[in-house]
């Protein structure tokens, strides 16, 4: 029989009570391997062995946290180049791109590391005599992680690394799309010196395995990184154990070419920002919102540069747009491409599955013009190689656009003028602004998050994390009678 990918809990691998093929989408004949599904009954195993390790964790001290996380932080940056290609090989990301987020997965991990030792609290006097009164942060308790399949290693280990920094126990339900990028960051953690059942790999699909876990009264907090419906239904089981929650979801990303802005730089910007990722990013560009003066040169300019994006096999030298990550996406990418031609948006370039040297998921990048923001192309989150032009009047009715949506991740705007991006940048109705960037690329030493339905919960990222992951406890201490 096949090798089985196995479940790490409460110390040991196991298997599961089913396996599942995880299919390479560049070449549907390469099944990358079978991957465990964690029974329930697994599932609460994990999540009690969690709760005991996390007390042992919490005692161990911050120098052992600091040198177990930098461990992990560093040999995720040592082996970039062969855990990327596997990544890139069932995601589907050009191969340069997974080993960039296995390199930034490994400084999530050593810049917590290093915020294990930034320990320092606060101090106050009481407003009554001879007492003292200290602030410090202490460990949440186990951390329920649930994570996406588009960035498989980075996304979870911006959720690992802090909650094991600051003290905390892990359950991790990977998506099943992805369980090999899961399965090697999984053996990294498992041969540190860390107590067994601190960190737990429970694969399953979300439904059952995810479900139970966000539903478990055993565990003290829930991060989730996926879409708006799974993330409300998270909220609504976390409310019922008042378990602490935070969500990270879609959005509608728009970036604003302005009449001053220099159009290359913004073609260049529109093109990495829609089609990065085969725009399988909460941060793509997927509205394109461009002033009427330089429209039809922007347009013109975008054609050129979306049809000589060359797609391919995610592994092979040259592509810089891979397969979708599945046969639903595709299916749903196609099916958005009837909505936006019923809408009557005009299509200039892309618009149709391609057929290549291996069996895959492509999908040619696709630009459509002509399109109005309150169409549901522009309403809705499509996470495909795909994005719609709208025309703009004035810098005013841009900024209304980009600010009439229920998302607000991240937007930008090309402009050469200051004291517009300076307003922008002020008014913009997102988490993430970008001037004369594009949407998509965000720092890993800084917070991360949105407005709207992009997010709910404490920041994710940089010391801002620490919010989210601890609670903070006051101390009143009678100073005594001086001697
Ligand atoms: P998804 O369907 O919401 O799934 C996300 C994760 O939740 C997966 O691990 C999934 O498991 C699990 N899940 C599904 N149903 C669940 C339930 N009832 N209870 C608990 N867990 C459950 O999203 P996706 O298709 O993986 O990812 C694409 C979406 O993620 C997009 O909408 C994108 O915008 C969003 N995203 C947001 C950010 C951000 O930071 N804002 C970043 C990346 C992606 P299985 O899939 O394994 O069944
Ligand atoms: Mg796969």
């Amino acid at each position: 029989m096949e090798n089985i990918n196995q479940n790490y809990i409460a110390g040991e691998w196991v298997n599961g009570e089913s396996e599942i093929e995880n299919i390479n989408p560049s070449d549907t004949r390469d099944c990358i391997g079978m991957y465990a599904q964690a029974s329930t009954v697994q599932l609460d195993r994990a999540i009690e062995a969690a709760r005991g390790a996390q007390k042992a964790w919490a005692r161990k001290g911050i120098e052992h946290r600091y040198k177990v996380l930098m461990a992990i932080g560093q040999e995720l940056m040592s082996r970039s180049a062969e855990i990327g290609k596997e990544l890139a090989r069932e995601e589907g990301k050009p191969q340069a791109e997974g080993v960039g987020e296995v390199y930034r997965a490994g400084q999530f991990f050593t810049y917590y590391a290093a915020e294990t030792l930034r320990q320092v609290g606060d101090t106050a006097d009481s407003v009554r005599d001879g007492i003292e009164i200290d602030v410090r942060r202490e460990p949440i308790g186990v951390v329920a992680i649930i994570s996406p399949w588009n960035f498989p290693i980075a996304t979870a280990s911006w959720k690992i690394a802090p909650a094991l920094a600051f003290g905390n126990a892990v359950v991790w339900k990977p998506a099943n799309l992805t369980p090999a990028s899961a399965v090697i960051l999984a053996e990294i953690i498992s041969r540190q010196d860390i107590p067994k059942g601190l960190f737990n790999l429970v694969m399953g699909s979300g439904s059952r395995v995810g479900q139970a876990l966000i539903e478990s009264p055993g565990i003290n907090a829930i991060s989730f990184t996926g879409s708006v419906p799974v993330g409300k239904g998270i909220a609504s089981a976390a409310v019922q154990n008042l378990t602490k929650v935070q969500l990270e979801m879609g959005s509608k990303n728009a970036l604003v070419v302005m009449d001053d802005a220099d159009l290359d730089l913004a073609v260049t910007c529109a093109v990495g920002g829609a089609f990065g990722g085969t725009g399988q990013k909460c941060t793509a560009s997927s509205r394109l919102i461009v002033h009427d003066k330089i429209h039809d040169a922007f347009v013109e300019k975008m054609i050129v540069a979306t049809r000589a994006l060359k797609v391919g096999h995610a592994l092979e030298a040259g592509t810089q747009l891979g397969p979708v990550a599945s046969e639903a996406q595709l299916r749903s990418n196609l099916s958005w491409l009837d909505v936006a031609a019923e809408e009557g948006c005009e299509r200039v370039a892309g618009g149709e599955r391609l057929e290549l040297a291996t069996p895959g998921y492509y999908m040619a990048p696709t630009l459509f013009i002509g399109s109005r923001n309150d169409m549901r192309v522009n309403r809705e989150e499509l996470f495909a190689p795909m994005a719609c032009v709208i025309k703009t009047g004035s810098y005013e009715e841009a900024l209304a656009q980009v600010n009439d949506t229920r998302f607000g991740l991240t937007a930008g705007i090309m402009t050469g003028s200051l004291s517009r991006a300076t307003h922008f940048r002020r008014n913009a109705r997102v988490g993430c602004v970008m001037v004369n960037l594009p949407t998509a690329g965000t720092d890993y030493h800084v917070p991360f998050g949105g407005r709207g339905d992009s997010s709910y919960g404490p920041r994710e990222q940089g010391g801002y994390a620490v919010e989210f992951y601890t609670h903070v406890k006051t101390g009143y201490i009678a100073a005594g009678a001086p001697a």
